[in-house]
């Protein structure tokens, strides 16, 4: 009885570190500690009338098809929304497919959408090209400033989509002031939140309807396994939110799933070191002689300092760097790198660095790239788990080589 009437019995009342290790699990017969895989597609029912009750949604978290129900992917889901603070959410098999199915579901064709340009490749992708494909015109603004959102809004805008930091130059958008114009309008507001994380900023308190992560980059942290996820409110996300994923099928895989899980319990610890070298790497590359800028949020040089401390409890794992003298002085750096990969993945144990004009945006006009601030010496660092003297010194040598 005092076990029962233990008041850490509340997952809402564990901080955030407990519900990452032990949120959302469900234990099988066997008792064991670590989660269970389930690696299933299917499931068998003692009756005929079972499954028929079960078809009808009368049996309360019955499973009846991996595509959108599995116990392992539930613990995932579970253990994201505990730390979103979010009602409900779905695993998807990729960022990519969490986002693209987070907007699709909440428009039709004759909708409109509203985004900041500055996006990830892929969502820019979606929302620019792919969507008007389908009837849903869009309009990208430069994200910096809200009344640029209002003035785009159009009776028929159903979705506004973010991504703050921004990919790769880190520029912020003021969330709780864009999701009231958005509201204003009748909108949903969708936050891409890799960046920030769920550690350092939450969307939902600030207003937004839905969050999306790439679970590809912090939430496994270890270059392992792709995966995506989306959450919100029971209403959007149990409504045509699960319907879009159900009948459309970019489901997560119950052993990513698993992975991802086993990530989050880490998570805090390891988003916090990467966090505090990146801080380090930003304060000792500011003012070098061969750097044109460091953009890092939580710098006193950021733009948007003020934004980002009122909006981000920690200032992220990336480092956006100009160099002096072009492309050639990038690459020369970059080439130069013994701990630090070249790589255009993030958010991994191991420091990535990434030439965002010949790789991620190479698909824009020079005009493009320079409007989101993608110039030919931007250079964008993904600090990871090294030793931060390392990291610092391998950059440093790297400068010295231009
Ligand atoms: C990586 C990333 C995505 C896409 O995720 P994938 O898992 O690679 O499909 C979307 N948005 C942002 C901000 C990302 O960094």
């Amino acid at each position: 009885m005092s076990k029962a009437n233990n008041p850490l019995n509340d997952p809402a009342r564990r901080a955030p570190e407990t519900q990452l290790v032990h949120g959302g699990v469900m234990r099988s017969p066997f008792n064991e500690t670590s989660e269970a895989l389930f690696l299933n597609s299917g499931y068998s029912y003692p009756s005929s009338e079972h499954a028929e009750r079960l078809f009808k949604g009368e049996i309360p978290g019955a499973h009846n098809y991996s595509r959108f129900a599995n116990p392992t992917v539930d613990v995932f889901q579970t253990r994201m929304a505990l730390l979103e603070g979010a009602e409900a959410a779905r695993g998807f098999a990729t960022g990519m497919a969490a986002v693209t199915d987070a907007v699709m579901s909440q428009v039709r064709a004759g909708d409109h959408i509203v985004a900041s340009r500055a996006l990830f490749g892929g969502c820019r992708f979606v929302v620019e090209d792919f969507m008007p494909r389908y009837g849903v015109a869009s309009t990208l603004v430069d994200g910096r400033d809200p009344a640029n959102f209002a003035a785009a809004m159009q009776p028929n805008t159903k979705v506004v989509f973010i991504e703050t930091p921004t990919n790769p130059t880190l520029e912020l958008v003021d969330i709780k002031a864009v999701a009231d114009i958005a509201h204003a309008h009748g909108a949903v507001l969708i936050v891409d939140n890799v960046f920030a994380t769920a550690l350092y900023q939450k969307p939902l308190a600030l207003g937004a309807d839905l969050v999306t992560y790439s679970a590809t980059k912090h939430i496994d942290g270890q270059g392992r396994v792709l995966g995506g996820i989306v959450l919100g409110s029971k209403k959007l996300i149990e409504g045509d939110l699960h319907t879009f994923l159900r009948q459309t099928g970019a489901s997560l895989s119950p052993f990513n799933a698993w992975v991802l899980a086993k990530g989050l319990e880490t998570m805090p610890l390891r988003v916090r070191q990467m966090t505090d070298s990146a801080a380090a790497v930003a304060n000792a590359l500011a003012g070098h002689p061969k750097v044109e800028r460091v953009i890092y949020p939580h710098h006193p040089s950021h733009p948007q300092y003020d934004l980002a401390k009122a909006q981000m409890s920690a200032g992220s794992t990336l480092v956006a760097l100009e160099i002096k003298g072009g492309q050639q002085a990038a690459f020369a750096l970059s080439d130069a790198l013994a701990v630090i990969l070249i790589s255009n993945n993030l958010g991994d144990a191991k420091s990535l660095i990434t030439h965002p004009a010949t790789t991620t945006h190479a698909r824009l006009t020079e005009a493009a790239r320079l409007e989101v601030g993608v110039t030919a010496g931007l250079l964008r660092l993904s600090v990871g788990l090294e030793s931060s003297d390392d990291l610092i010194a391998d950059l440093l040598y790297g400068l010295d080589q231009i």
